[in-house]
């Protein structure tokens, strides 16, 4: 199929952007890398009159490190963050997860902030700025907000994010030293969406468990430092809590064991890697 005729705007700046989505609202729709958004367009699910492309905007291409967090503009690529020097050091939970997004072509388009703001339930870079505490920053014509990933994601491809604003940027903490990070995921083929994605974050205190494809959204829990029999009653807790999503290629029972499994598998990963990191400071994360 192919989409319904629409209007192309090449956008400059964050401004120009936030005046139409003020003016147009939802009959506006941002296109970032399309990886998404143009199969959405090519099935009709929506028909917005008017396309702003954001992707060739250099204001919205910038990364930067401010006050302990790496601040990634909205048409930053997920490849530009994926071959990012230092990303081993910066952010080693996304160099563990990014292997699992799709394939390059994929990367090479789609932006990390156009990830967030599409929210589908299996995607990679939400569960990772859940996991790791991170914010989306929205900007419209009247005002500019931070919102955390807790209460950014509402549902399958649902958040806060009002029909005039932009995600502007999205913000991830960057490693601290003591923490160790783990992910692992299970999908049909390589490269496919997760039918469940698990990223962990352990300090010295707590582990952060945070899962993806197995709810309506990213669900993230925060533990103590638990091992054996004890963490593996509270994964299996969790996996209930879940509302685990029931279809034909992955039941809510094959999703809930693979919180389990994966679970213990990246609590492990997460309690080692805090090791090695605390006797080689330096030393990136090994994927
Ligand atoms: C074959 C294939 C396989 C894929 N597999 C995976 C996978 O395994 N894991 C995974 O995580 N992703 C996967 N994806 C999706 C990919 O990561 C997308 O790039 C990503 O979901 C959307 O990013 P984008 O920049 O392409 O956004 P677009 O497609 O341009 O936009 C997506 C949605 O977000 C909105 N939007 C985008 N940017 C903004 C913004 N700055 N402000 C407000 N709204 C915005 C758009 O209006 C649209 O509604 C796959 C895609 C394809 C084509």
């Amino acid at each position: 199929m192919k989409p319904a005729a629409f209007d192309y705007q090449r956008i400059a700046s964050a401004d120009e952007a936030c005046a139409v989505l003020a003016q147009m609202g939802e009959d506006a729709r941002i296109l970032a890398g399309g990886q998404s958004l143009m199969a959405v367009l090519n099935m009709r699910l929506a028909q917005p009159q008017r396309l702003l492309d954001i992707s060739r905007c250099a204001p919205l291409q910038q990364l930067r490190v401010a006050q302990g967090t790496l601040q990634i503009g909205a048409a930053v690529t997920q490849a530009t963050l994926e071959w990012r020097p230092g990303l081993a050091q910066e952010l080693p939970l996304l160099q563990l997860a990014f292997p699992h997004i799709s394939h390059f072509q994929v990367r090479n388009r789609g932006t990390v902030a156009g990830s967030i703001a599409h929210a589908d339930p299996s995607a990679e870079l939400p569960l990772c700025l859940l996991a790791l505490q991170g914010e989306v920053l929205l900007k419209s014509a009247r005002a500019s907000r931070r919102v955390a990933a807790e209460d950014f994601f509402t549902g399958m491809l649902q958040t806060t994010r009002r029909a005039d604003e932009l995600v502007e940027a999205v913000s991830f903490p960057l490693a601290r030293p003591g923490q160790g990070f783990g992910f692992e995921e299970f999908s049909v083929r390589h490269g496919d969406f997760a039918v469940c994605a698990v990223a962990a974050v352990a300090d010295g205190q707590q582990l952060r468990v945070a899962v993806g494809g197995v709810a309506d959204r990213p669900v993230a829990r925060n533990f103590p430092l638990l091992h054996g029999d004890a963490l593996a009653d509270a994964l299996n807790d969790f996996a209930w809590q879940l509302q685990a999503r029931d279809e034909p290629q992955a039941s809510a029972a094959l999703r809930r064991q693979l919180v389990r499994q994966l679970g213990r598998r990246v609590a492990v990963q997460a309690l080692a890697d805090r090791s090695r990191r605390l006797t080689h400071p330096s030393a990136g994360t090994p994927a």
